[in-house]
């Protein structure tokens, strides 16, 4: 299928290559940048080096923008790398080792540990801080690579520009710079009156490091930070409740029958889940425990006890002393940068990107931000993402993974649409691994055929989304997916099978 959205993205491509340098041309920028310091006129200075700010640093040092990335925290990687999509996705990966050793799963296949399997929590917890290391030293060798400049410390827009940099000695330093991209990114929502004391009454980042594993765990809150980090601690042995003030889990974009399904599973895990409830208040008691009292729907209030309460009930933008009053820049309701579809504040050459402006807090999505807007600052080119093709994952066992619209969408928006579903017990690699929990299910435009959404639950659905994304983004039909030939015996041949039930009401193998 050709479409419109095809050219438009030809066109950006030749843009770009206006901008790209010849390999002298860039080694003779390089080489200016080695020499700049703070101080020295900057294209760009980017604050913060999350996902967003250091991809955005490089990809402009690679345009032959000069480029300084201001960073506040020790290492490079923002809330990603150091206390985010990193740690957690090593604890969820090891953690469901432990859990297939412990539960007696390796032994239903054959794999007789000879012994009683143990977990050697410290050593979990090393794996998952050197892969940290790794990956955050990683972008320190990239940006020497690329040319940017790493200045460590408080980032502050003086004025348009100028960013002034407290160092943590106090040393206060001014860079001036054509332009500013804020990356600064998002914190975890404090919930009034419960104080975080990352021991017993945790946010993600003490769930990240505990060094025992509680016997009962409380979550406030079960979206995609509570599932996740629920399940660790599940699988590791503790009691998980979730307290979750809304009627479905998974937070918001995912579809209601996924996310009901997505619940069945996890109960059958282990995972326990009060739905309709709010939390109203917390504290530690004499006894050491903590209590959570909560009301349902009616309000009936009830008042639990656990060892740790990890309190999950989303994240909000960071923009504190970042001095934009000083430039006229606003905020939403929501405290996000306001900025139009260039990624421009009020202020035309000051910039904002990831978190800290409105759309769904993911890396992937921060990181495409980061790329197309300062393309844009290098060639003058109108920046491009479609948001309906950015997917989600939750990264449990099976995992959960979606892009485009969802059911509830499509009937809002009035659009008639088609379904196909695929559930993993008749997909042959599935039945292989002994893992066919979970289904595909895909929505198309029930005229035109246009794969208008996929919704999976699965094994191994983080990845799998991916072609859909890619499908959804070159404005594929749920017949194109069909049609591409797939390798047998693959998880993937689901995801085929569902475009196929949903282009002609029947997918091969299931009846
Ligand atoms: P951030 O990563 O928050 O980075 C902002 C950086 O700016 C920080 O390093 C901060 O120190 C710095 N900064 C702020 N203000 C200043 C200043 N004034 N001066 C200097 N520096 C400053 N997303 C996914 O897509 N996949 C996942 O699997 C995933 N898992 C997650 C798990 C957890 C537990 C959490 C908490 C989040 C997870 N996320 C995940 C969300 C993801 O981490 C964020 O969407 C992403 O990090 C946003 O990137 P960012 O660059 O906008 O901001
Ligand atoms: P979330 O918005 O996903 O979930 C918060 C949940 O808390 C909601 O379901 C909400 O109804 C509930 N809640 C709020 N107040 C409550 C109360 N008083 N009582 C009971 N329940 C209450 O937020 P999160 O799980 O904290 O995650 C924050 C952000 O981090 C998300 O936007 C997510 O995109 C991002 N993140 C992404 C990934 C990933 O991509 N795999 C992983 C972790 C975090």
């Amino acid at each position: 299928m050709i479409n419109s959205h095809k050219f438009l993205r030809l066109r950006v491509c030749n843009n770009h290559s206006l901008v790209s340098q010849s390999p002298s041309a860039s080694i003779f920028l390089r080489s200016l940048r080695s020499a700049s310091s703070s101080g020295e006129q900057q294209d760009l200075v980017v604050i913060g080096s999350g996902p967003g700010g250091y991809v955005a640093a490089i990809k402009a040092a690679q345009l032959g923008l000069k480029t300084t990335c201001v960073e506040k925290g020790k290492t490079l990687g923002g809330t990603c790398l150091n206390v985010g999509c990193i740690p957690s996705k090593s604890l969820l990966n090891n953690s469901h080792y432990y859990h297939m050793a412990h539960s007696g799963d390796l032994a239903k296949r054959g794999i007789n540990m000879g012994g009683e399997v143990t977990l050697d929590l410290p050593k979990m917890m090393q794996q998952k801080s050197d892969a940290v290391t790794a990956l955050t030293s990683g972008i320190d060798y990239l940006f020497k690579a690329n040319g940017v400049t790493r200045t460590n410390g408080f980032g502050y827009i003086k004025s348009a520009n100028e960013v002034q940099v407290t160092a943590e000695d106090g040393s206060v330093s001014t860079i001036p710079t054509k332009n500013i991209l804020i990356a600064t990114g998002s914190e975890v929502t404090p919930f009034p009156g419960i104080e975080i004391d990352e021991k017993k009454i945790i946010s993600s980042t003490g769930a990240l490091s505990l060094d025992e594993v509680p016997k009962e765990m409380i979550l406030i809150g079960a979206g995609v930070i509570g599932l996740e980090l629920g399940s660790v601690w599940t699988r590791l042995g503790s009691k998980v409740t979730a307290l979750e003030f809304l009627g479905h889990v998974g937070g918001m974009g995912i579809d209601m029958e996924i996310s009901k399904t997505f619940q069945r599973l996890l109960t059958k895990q282990g995972m326990k889940f009060k739905m309709n409830t709010k939390v109203t208040s917390a504290a530690i008691g004499s006894n050491g425990k903590v209590s959570v009292s909560a009301e349902d729907k009616k309000g009936k209030s009830e008042t639990i006890e656990c060892d740790t309460l990890l309190v999950c009930v989303g994240r909000r933008p960071y923009t504190e002393k970042l001095g934009l009053e000083n430039i006229g820049v606003g905020l939403d309701n929501k405290g996000r940068v306001n900025v139009n579809s260039a990624f421009q504040t009020s202020v035309p050459n000051v910039y904002a990107i990831g978190d800290v402006i409105t759309g769904p807090m993911l890396a992937h999505k921060a990181e495409d931000e980061g790329i197309v807007c300062v393309e844009s600052i290098a060639s003058g080119t109108k920046p491009h993402i479609n948001y309906d093709a950015v997917p989600s994952v939750i990264y449990t066992h099976p995992e959960v993974a979606w892009v485009g619209k969802n059911e509830e969408d499509l009937k809002n928006l009035k659009i008639e649409y088609s379904v196909g579903k695929f559930p993993f017990s008749a997909n042959s690699r599935a039945k292989c691994n002994d893992d066919t929990d979970g289904l595909v299910k895909v929505l198309g435009d029930k005229k035109t055929d246009r794969l208008l959404g996929c919704y999976i639950v699965g094994p191994g659905a983080g990845e799998l989304i991916n072609e859909v994304a890619l499908a959804i983004e070159y404005g594929a039909s749920c017949e194109d997916v069909a049609r591409v030939c797939h390798a047998h015996p693959t998880m993937s041949e689901a995801v085929r099978e569902a475009h196929l039930a949903a282009f002609c009401g029947k997918a091969i193998n299931m009846a």
